[in-house]
């Protein structure tokens, strides 16, 4: 049986638990006695609405968060939040100017008001991109690709251009009494492995931190009441494609409607249509949500985090705890493994960045610890090649690294198990001592 079982190291899209599959497939055909499958129900429903009130309820309660934050359930994945958070925040930006009577805000327009990027890997790299495309004035104020070289991991705060030693206000805005709409950066880089193992605060406190959360949501607890917007596409930690969550900061939902010099915000894309609406503006993601609601359902059950979660749940924890302690021991061990490894390097040189989500590392023939050995490129994409394919006939699947850097990429959400951790590991032993 073992034989027979799969281990899905995928980075995305879905990791869903094995327990939540399993009551999605035995509620298909009949959604909560209704007779009909969820997905055939009205979105205006009183069943739907109990269903869309409900698991946004759940999302509160996991990750603690305030009242004075909106949840929204939107469509259009990550990448349709790299434009949702420019053209919101800079309205909420350009009226709060307005009313606080700003220098010139009147004439103000779209590319005066500043935006600011931490980039620490691809992602946050492709939503600056976009920033620009729209034509925002972007200012990437930490760019860890250039400090160090590759996204290897994430300069100290106080080398980022945010940061003032004389105070939290930049010089430079000091001088044109100018504010960014927002700082923007990435918590973990799927592709690069790099998490960011605190919350940026030495920026002007004025200054909404965005934050995308796409692939670590729910791993750990986070402190919302730091954040003016969180998004995560769900297809990670949540359920599967097609809805994005997003916590917004009540004060920041200023105004949907045109003004002077900036755009208007697309309605599909606007915070404030979306809340006003209780995410049922048009027709949401209902089967993505069901979900969604099943993997929350599964986080908050004592039940299914003891099976689970071993000897955590004599600790009595459950919920977004429960699968910190969890994804904390599974990263630690697999992270010593690599180390101890005579031939796989963590690309993620820093520590402290090291994603405990996605684990991106290299093989190669030439041992580590050997500095006369020379390593050959060719060869050792051989070599990754072969731990793929191996892998996978073992049942230990979707193991190769993003398209864009190769190598070799461990992706552990929430739903791998510990054992699934496990028998990774005395895979990659078996794997190496072929090599001795
Ligand atoms: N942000 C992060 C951190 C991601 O991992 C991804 C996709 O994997 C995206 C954004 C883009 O999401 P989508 O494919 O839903 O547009």
């Amino acid at each position: 049986a073992a034989a027979a079982h799969k281990w899905n190291f995928g980075a995305g899209p879905a990791m869903i638990p094995r327990p939540v599959l399993e009551r999605a497939q035995a509620e298909f055909l009949n959604y909560n006695h209704t007779g009909v499958s969820l997905m055939e129900l009205s979105h205006r429903s009183e069943a739907y609405e109990n269903l869309n009130n409900k698991a946004q309820s759940q999302l509160r309660t996991l990750l603690h968060i305030p009242q004075n934050y909106k949840i929204i359930f939107m469509q259009g994945g990550g990448h349709t939040q790299f434009a949702a958070v420019v053209y919101n925040l800079i309205a909420w930006r350009h009226q709060q100017n307005k009313v606080q009577h700003r220098v010139n805000a009147d004439q103000e327009t779209w590319k005066n008001i500043p935006v600011d990027y931490i980039v620490t890997g691809s992602w946050s790299a492709k939503a600056a991109e976009e920033a620009k495309r729209l034509g925002a004035n972007v200012r990437v104020v930490c760019d860890a690709k250039k400090q160090l070289g590759a996204y290897k991991g994430i300069p100290a705060e106080s080398t980022w251009t945010t940061s003032d030693p004389e105070g939290a206000l930049r010089r430079e805005d000091r001088a044109t009494g100018q504010t960014p709409a927002y700082l923007y950066y990435c918590d973990n880089e799927t592709v690069n492995g790099v998490e960011f193992p605190f919350v940026p605060s030495m920026h002007d406190p004025a200054v909404p931190l965005v934050c995308d959360m796409s692939s670590n949501i729910l791993s750990r607890p986070v402190d919302v009441s730091k954040f003016g917007v969180i998004y995560a596409g769900a297809q990670k930690n949540i359920g599967p494609a097609g809805v994005s969550v997003v916590i917004v900061r009540e004060d920041l939902l200023q105004t949907s409607e045109a003004q002077d010099g900036v755009l208007p915000v697309p309605l599909m894309l606007d915070y404030k249509t979306m809340v006003k609406n209780n995410s049922l503006y048009n027709t949401p993601p209902m089967f993505a949500i069901y979900m969604s609601s099943l993997v929350f359902d599964w986080l908050l059950d004592p039940k299914a985090q003891k099976v689970q979660d071993g000897a955590y749940f004599e600790r009595e924890l459950v919920g977004v705890e429960a699968a910190a302690a969890r994804n904390d021991r599974k990263a630690s061990k697999l992270y010593k493994a690599l180390e101890e490894s005579r031939f796989c390097r963590v690309v993620v040189t820093d520590p402290a960045a090291r994603s405990k989500m996605n684990v991106p590392f290299r093989i190669s023939a030439a041992p580590k610890n050997d500095p006369a050995a020379v390593p050959n490129k060719a060869e050792d994409e051989k070599m990754e090649a072969a731990f793929v394919a191996k892998a996978e006939a073992m049942g230990l699947l979707q193991l190769a690294g993003h398209r864009s850097v190769g190598g070799i990429r461990a992706s552990i959400y929430n739903a791998m198990t510990e054992e699934g951790v496990d028998v990774l590991i005395a895979f990659l032993k078996e794997f190496e001592s072929q090599y001795r």
